[in-house]
């Protein structure tokens, strides 16, 4: 796939990634072997006809292939670009050579060409057509939360004739679409595209509304709406629970990212959303967050004229990162330092109460245990320290509580996750449903999407 070269995209935030021409699309289609039985096709969360959609990518047969890719994913010039694919359905290609938890190169490049199908989508104005179903003019559907989950909920009810509004308790629409993944791997065209086809299915957005603070779930039933799908996410951060965590200069990494990607911090000066840059970045964490971070930092150096010094700091190895491997390799290519097997003790300062170096031990990984992964073990004597002016922690996101906790009756679990049916989608409450994060737990975008698609057609099927 060609990109930009690593020197020319740290200057900005432009898209990285270009996307296929129609020949390397024809050339990379023509890779697949259109098995008898497409494994690839059981690795996809939502079991996109793979082998279908790249067929007719061979035949020329674009907007065919768009409506298969459609009749399971929302949003394939999305998923094209950040889905975790070498974990999930190239994983499964035939052609994968790969022993480990993510396929090798050879594997068939399934999200570039479903992203290349979206995109001609987009440019062609392909849209999956209305089909409004008089049993459904009595249904009035409050969404709550327009990340992944909610925005396909939404569209696939409004595709049925069903009055939908969205209820965001953020100024834009698009959860960690627009907040968490920045513009140099998801465009905000891209986005916003999405969310201008549901404006014109006749979705209303409603923004800065939190629900369970300006209005309670109760209340939007004496509003008059009769369904409400809950797609909240899992907005809160978890932190290290080490001494100096809360210094000047340690960021959280949703804070971070969402001053710089929703509140355009990086656009300074046209925008002058305060957000500190450091000369000696530490992103404590190995996750897609933690590349966001430490990717977004860099950027803000070079644009400062600083020089680039951005390191990750994580407790395994590079093999056991959960981050995508593309993002992995272009923080390499950026200049980003990984710092392995290191266990963040604590937090010094200087005598203003900034952050000025972080405490670490060194670690050993056991072997795997039940859940396949390896533990690490702190080797005791082992301290070393690193200097640091600026920290972002991007070890994991939780459940947000605020509407959870407003709503007797809306049961929770152990990590204050929605408990619902799962055949049904269905909550504690009758006739609320939910779906994405906030009912599964951190997983990722197309995995939001089946979720909200599931429980669009539980409503629909019980409405
Ligand atoms: P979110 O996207 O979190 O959206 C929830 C929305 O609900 C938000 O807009 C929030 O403001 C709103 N909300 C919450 N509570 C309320 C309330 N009470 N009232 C009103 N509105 C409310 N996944 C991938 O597949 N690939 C990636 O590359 C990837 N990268 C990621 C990078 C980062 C930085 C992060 C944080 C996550 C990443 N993920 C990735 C995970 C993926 O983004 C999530 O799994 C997905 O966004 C979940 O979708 P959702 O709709 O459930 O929640
Ligand atoms: Fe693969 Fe993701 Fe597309 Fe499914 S949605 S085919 S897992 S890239």
């Amino acid at each position: 796939m060609r990109e930009l070269v690593a020197d020319k995209r740290t200057e900005g935030f432009n898209e990285v990634v270009s996307g296929y021409l129609e020949q390397e699309a024809l050339s990379e289609a023509g890779r697949c072997i259109q098995c008898k039985n497409p494994t690839c096709i059981l690795g996809c969360p939502v079991k996109i006809d793979i082998k279908k959609f790249i067929l007719q990518i061979t035949k020329k047969d674009y907007p065919g292939a768009y409506s298969t890719i459609r009749q399971t994913n929302n949003f394939p010039s999305i998923c094209g670009r950040v889905c975790p694919a070498e974990y999930q359905c190239r994983r499964s290609c035939v052609l994968n050579k790969g022993k480990l938890a993510y396929c090798s190169p050879e594997a068939v490049n399934i999200h570039f060409l479903e992203r290349f199908i979206g995109d001609y989508g987009m440019q062609n104005n392909l849209e999956v057509p209305m089909q409004p179903d008089g049993r459904f003019s009595e249904v009035k559907m409050a969404v709550v939360g327009s990340g992944p989950a909610g925005l396909c909920c939404a569209g696939e009810l409004a595709r049925k004739g069903v009055k939908v509004t969205v209820f965001e308790g953020l100024q834009s629409c698009g959860g960690v679409l627009r907040y968490g993944i920045p513009g140099f791997r998801l465009p905000r065209e891209v986005l916003d595209y999405e969310i201008n086809c549901l404006t014109k299915l006749g979705v209303k957005f409603i923004t800065n509304t939190i629900a369970g603070k300006v209005v309670l779930l109760e209340e939007l039933f004496q509003q008059g709406f009769n369904r409400i799908f809950l797609g909240l996410g899992a907005g809160v951060p978890s932190f290290l629970g080490i001494k100096g965590e809360n210094l000047c200069n340690v960021y959280s990494a949703n804070e971070f990212l969402t001053r710089v990607n929703l509140m355009s911090a990086y656009k300074f000066p046209e925008y002058h959303t305060p957000v500190n840059i450091g000369k000696h970045v530490l992103v404590i964490g190995g996750g897609n967050t933690a590349m966001d971070a430490a990717r977004c930092a860099l950027r803000l150096q070079k644009m400062s004229s600083i020089e680039p010094h951005v390191t990750v700091v994580y407790r395994r190895t590079l093999t056991e990162m959960p981050a995508r491997r593309l993002e992995i390799q272009h923080a390499q290519e950026e200049g980003i330092k990984f710092k392995f097997l290191t266990q963040p003790k604590e937090f010094d300062s200087d005598d203003q109460g900034f952050v000025r170096q972080l405490n670490c031990l060194i670690c050993e990984l056991q072997d795997a245990d039940e859940s396949g992964r390896r533990k690490p073990v702190v080797l005791q004597g082992s301290d070393f320290s690193i200097p640091c002016d600026l920290a972002i922690i991007a070890v994991g996101l939780g459940a947000n509580q605020v509407l959870t906790g407003a709503t007797p009756g809306l049961k929770t679990d152990k990590y204050k996750d929605i408990i619902i049916n799962s055949a049904t989608m269905e909550t504690s409450i009758k006739h609320v449903f939910a779906g994405g994060d906030i009912a599964g737990g951190e997983g990722t975008v197309i995995e939001a999407l089946g979720m909200a698609k599931k429980a669009a057609i539980s409503i629909l099927q019980n409405s």
